[in-house]
């Protein structure tokens, strides 16, 4: 601790921790609203505030955000005030916030759940209690130190105080009753309070501390508010007092102490939004007394009001030295990132930010010797004594309750005055320090202005002697001031005139030098004028030159053009004549082809008509012998075709012969078959007859016999019945049977052969009606078939007669029709040569015709080819004559342009000379340069004094003056100044240059 910390003290240590989303939080999906830098040492609250978003940023000692652990939280802040409790400090380490934000979390931790940690360690939930008990322990029995930790733990709830660690057996009686009974607050008399009755724990070993935890914090009083049901609504008090043994250089033990005071604050919410119900307004109202306190303390801290108010609240009273006084603290803020929490949050956020600013001044507790410390203990232990001798005996001073809490009342009262009176006499002390260190202001003062005044005085003196010599001065000024003012008028005419001078000479000047200008600008257009004639007559030459090459090439070209055409006309026309003769002797060939031709002609068409008549003698011969013939062949078919009738009349009247023959023969085999079948019906009636005889005789004779046995077998029974009745009875009965069996076999094998005879007599009577039925079928069917066939053959023979009769009339018809087409052809054949020959005829009148035709179109052609000939030469021959003309027309003209351009050479030339000597005439003769007569004036520079200087010849103006005097002599600062140089003592009218 550095002694200027000591003087300034150190500000409140200030974290602010912020937790996780709850899981209704999350199942809720509420928005988060604070964001946290823990690194930057910043909390972000994000607001909507009318549409806008608005971020709020605090900056804190410490930020623990929602992902921090309590062991991260407890090293990096709880760690070190820990180690200066080892050192013999006081210190106190609050948790403000609303409730469900994490303070009791903070504290002490989820240590109920998980209460034991493995081999002495801690488990992770543990809040800073826990961990702050197991450092101590740890710390001190690494030092091997020999020592005492007392743990007590209070609630203070509704103003009233409870003790969380009083043992269970002495209130068992009347719990009740002490629970109702709050410990009473006193002043320990050495300016510090102590709860009367509170129970200090001794602890040993830190893991005994899980238990005195889960002891006090069973007791802590809970109610149900809407935020959070187990929340408590009770600032809880947890107290650690180390004392350590240590030794003195003189030998003596000195005894260190320490004390650790850590306080889980009620939820800062207020009433309304808690939602306590109307018994419980008092309630919260009361505990908002401590809190609102608190708040108040706080805010008389950072403002440094002269009172404080300490007294309004148990909880204030309990931790004065905690708020502004010896004690170092740390207050952890808690906050919930939800948004339904952000009011809170903030207001939560705004208290801890100001409670930032309270310094406290801490000091190590005062080393006690170890006797006084024994000594001490003594005096306790004998009062304590006495308490208990008192209460055993009850002989002790004792006063009603009534008068005991009136007295108490009033003592505090008391004491309440005191300390009011103690802060009004430090206030009045304060208060008289300031008027004394007023007056001291104000003697000083008073000195000050004595001084001044002197200096005043004297410089009224200088004042009025300067006065007396300004006003001479000033006469002086005026008379001075007339005169510049005519100085001034004349220096501006006379700078006026000079002026003019020297515009004047600067014109001269000027026209000067435009004079040698234009004689430069005219001798080199001289020159160039020169030069540029002989270049045009240099030109002119050249092309009078190159015409006259011109012309005489054109002459040239005419010439020669004169002949190539004479010599064209001419092989053109010997050409015309060549042509002509060609053509003659092409007509003269064609003319041979024509005849050619038509003898051709001639001879093919007289060939045409023999051969036609030839042709129709030999059809008529063909003809002829063919008809002969066919003649000859129609009456050898007509013979045939009668033998062929008589043949087939001979082969009907056979066939029809059979048949009637067949048909016979077959009625006959019929009748005997007829004749056979109902022999066999009779045949197999007989039969049917004989056999139903021999069965009903047989069946007659079987019975007759069965009928015999059983009567000679009765007799024999009834014979030998009396004497071998019991012998052979069995065997007769045996007897009687085989033989009925036997009968009954032969009778049945009657029936069957009766009735295999009966079916096979049935089928053969079957067999025998079906063979004469089919057989009767079949005659009938023969008889018809043979009737029809006779029938058909008949008809046939018919019908072959008939066409026999056709062909005969056929071959008929068709003799006479050759006949009819032999003379047919025959006329034809006459009628086709006689046309033939006509045609003939016709054709060789034709070519006759053709051949006049050729002649007169040759004739035609040969008079026209002559006359287009002449023609064309004397076309020929008029246009050689133009040309003729036109060229000698060029060449004259072109004599002409010559003699011309000769004329134009001589003109030109005569014409540059003239110019040129024109022109030496006018710029070396005419133009005439200017002669200097010497009598203009030479340019000088006279010296005129400016306006300036007469200025400064005249006095200041009056105003100026006095300005200026103030200026330098002001009423206020009578220090005699030194006066600025230039304005007053200058003597008027000396030189100032
Ligand atoms: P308070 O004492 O301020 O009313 P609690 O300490 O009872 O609030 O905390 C309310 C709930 O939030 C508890 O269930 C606790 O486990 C949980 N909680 C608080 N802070 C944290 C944290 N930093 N990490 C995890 N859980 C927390
Ligand atoms: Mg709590």
């Amino acid at each position: 601790m550095s002694g200027r910390e000591k003087e300034k003290g150190v500000n409140v240590q200030v974290l602010l921790r912020c937790r996780p989303f709850s899981e209704d939080e999350l199942r809720s999906n509420a928005p988060q609203v604070v964001t946290c830098n823990d690194y930057q040492r910043e909390v972000a609250v994000s607001q909507n505030i009318a549409g806008k978003h608005i971020d709020r940023v605090f900056t804190f000692d410490k930020v623990f955000g929602p992902s921090a652990k309590q062991r991260d939280l407890y090293d990096q802040a709880v760690v070190p005030i820990v180690n200066e409790v080892l050192e013999g400090f006081n210190c106190t380490i609050f948790a403000y916030g609303q409730t469900g934000t994490g303070k009791t979390y903070t504290m002490e931790g989820e240590c109920r759940r998980a209460k034991s940690g493995l081999n002495g360690e801690l488990p992770q939930e543990a809040g800073v209690i826990p961990r702050a008990v197991k450092q101590i322990f740890d710390t001190l029995e690494g030092q091997n130190a020999e020592y005492s930790v007392k743990v007590t733990f209070l609630e203070l709830y509704n103003e009233e105080i409870t003790d969380l660690l009083a043992p269970e057996e002495i209130s068992k009686v009347a719990l009740e009753e002490k629970q109702k009974k709050p410990l009473p607050l006193m002043e320990d008399g050495k300016g510090g309070v102590l709860v009367r009755g509170l129970e200090e724990e001794i602890v040993t070993s830190a893991s005994e501390i899980f238990t005195l935890l889960e002891r006090g914090s069973s007791k802590r009083r809970t109610a149900e508010t809407l935020l959070n049901k187990q929340s408590s609504r009770s600032h809880s008090l947890f107290s650690i007092t180390i004392h350590i043994k240590e030794p003195s250089p003189e030998g003596e033990e000195l005894i260190k102490c320490g004390k650790l005071n850590l306080v889980d604050l009620a939820g800062s919410e207020n009433i309304s939004r808690s939602g306590a119900r109307e018994g419980r307004a008092r309630e919260a109202g009361e505990i908002n007394k401590s809190l609102l306190t608190l708040g108040r303390v706080i805010n008389a801290l950072v403002e440094h009001l002269g009172h404080i108010p300490y007294r309004d609240s148990k909880l204030t009273r309990l931790l004065r030295d905690s708020l502004g006084g010896r004690t170092k603290t740390c207050i952890i803020a808690t906050v919930s990132p939800a948004v339904h929490c952000l009011e809170e949050t903030l207001s939560t956020l705004d208290y801890a930010h100001r409670a930032k600013h309270i310094k406290n001044k801490p000091e190590v507790n005062q080393k006690m010797m170890k006797s006084t410390l024994i000594k001490d203990l003594y005096g306790e232990i004998d009062r304590l004594k006495a308490e208990v001798y008192a209460a055993r005996e009850k002989n002790g001073v004792y006063i009603p309750k009534e008068r005991y809490y009136q007295e108490e009342s009033e003592r505090k009262a008391m004491a309440d005055q005191i300390e009011q009176m103690g802060i009004t006499i430090e206030t009045h002390q304060k208060q008289l320090e300031e008027l004394q260190e007023k007056y001291d202001v104000q003697v000083r003062q008073c000195s000050d202005l004595s001084t001044k005044l002197t200096h005043t005085e004297k410089n009224l003196l200088e004042t009025s002697r300067l006065l007396a010599y300004t006003e001479e001065e000033l006469k002086k000024c005026r008379y001075e001031n007339a005169l510049t003012q005519q100085a001034c008028a004349l220096q501006s005419d006379l700078e006026k005139a000079l002026k003019d001078n020297t515009s004047l000479f600067e014109k001269i000047s000027r026209e000067d030098k435009l004079h040698s200008d234009n004689r430069s600008v005219v001798n080199s257009f001289h020159s160039e004028l020169c030069q540029q004639i002989g270049c045009l007559r240099s030109i002119v030459a050249n092309s009078i030159s190159q015409q006259d090459e011109h012309l005489q090439c054109v002459g040239k070209l005419c010439n020669s053009f004169r002949e190539t055409h004479d010599k064209a006309v001419k092989e053109m026309k010997k050409k015309l004549t060549n042509t002509r003769t060609v053509y003659m002797s092409h007509i003269e060939a064609l003319q041979n082809v024509v005849r050619l031709h038509k003898s051709n002609s001639v001879a093919g068409l007289d060939e045409i008509s023999t051969l036609a008549s030839s042709n129709a003698q030999s059809i008529e011969d063909y003809l002829a012998s063919e008809g002969v013939q066919a003649a000859s062949v129609f009456d050898d078919l007509q013979n045939a075709l009668s033998a062929h009738q008589g043949e087939m009349a001979i082969f009907a009247r056979e066939l029809r012969q059979r048949f009637n023959s067949s048909s016979e023969q077959t009625k006959q085999i019929s009748d005997y078959t007829d004749g056979f079948l109902s022999k066999l019906m009779d045949q197999s009636k007989t039969i049917q007859n004989h056999v139903t005889g021999v069965d009903n005789i047989q069946m007659k004779s079987i019975a007759d016999f069965q009928k015999a046995y059983e009567e000679q077998s009765k007799s024999d029974a009834e014979k030998f019945l009396v004497d071998v009745s019991n012998l052979f009875s069995n065997h007769i009965l045996r007897q009687k049977e085989l033989v009925n069996t036997r009968l009954d076999g032969l009778r049945e094998a009657a029936v069957e052969n009766r009735s295999f005879m009966d079916g096979q007599v049935s089928s053969l009577k079957n067999i025998a009606t079906e063979a004469k039925r089919k057989w009767q079928e079949f005659c009938v069917q023969a008889e018809s078939d043979a009737k029809g066939g006779a029938d058909y053959s008949a008809a046939k023979h018919c019908r072959m007669e008939i066409l026999l009769q056709q062909s005969v009339t056929n071959a008929e018809s068709a003799f006479q029709h050759c006949k009819k087409t032999r003379d047919s052809v025959n006329e034809m054949c006459t009628k086709h040569v006689s046309s033939l020959s006509s045609l003939v005829r016709d054709a060789t009148d034709h070519i006759e015709q053709h051949d006049a035709d050729i002649d007169s179109a040759r004739t035609a052609a040969e008079h026209d080819v002559a006359t287009n000939n002449q023609e064309i030469l004397q076309h020929i021959d008029g246009m050689s004559a133009q040309e003729r003309e036109s060229v000698s027309g060029i060449l004259g003209t072109v004599e002409a342009h010559t003699k011309t351009l000769e004329t134009f050479r001589e003109d030109h030339s005569g014409q540059a000379a003239v110019m040129e000597k024109k022109s030496q005439e006018t710029f070396q003769q005419h133009f005439m340069d200017y002669d200097p007569t010497g009598t203009t004036p030479m340019r000088t520079e006279p010296d005129v004094p400016s306006k300036g200087t007469i200025e400064s010849l005249r006095a200041m103006p009056m105003e100026a003056l006095v300005e200026e005097f103030r200026e330098n002599n002001s009423y206020d600062s009578f220090e005699v100044k030194e006066p600025k140089t230039p304005l007053v003592p200058r003597s008027p009218l000396a030189e100032i240059n």
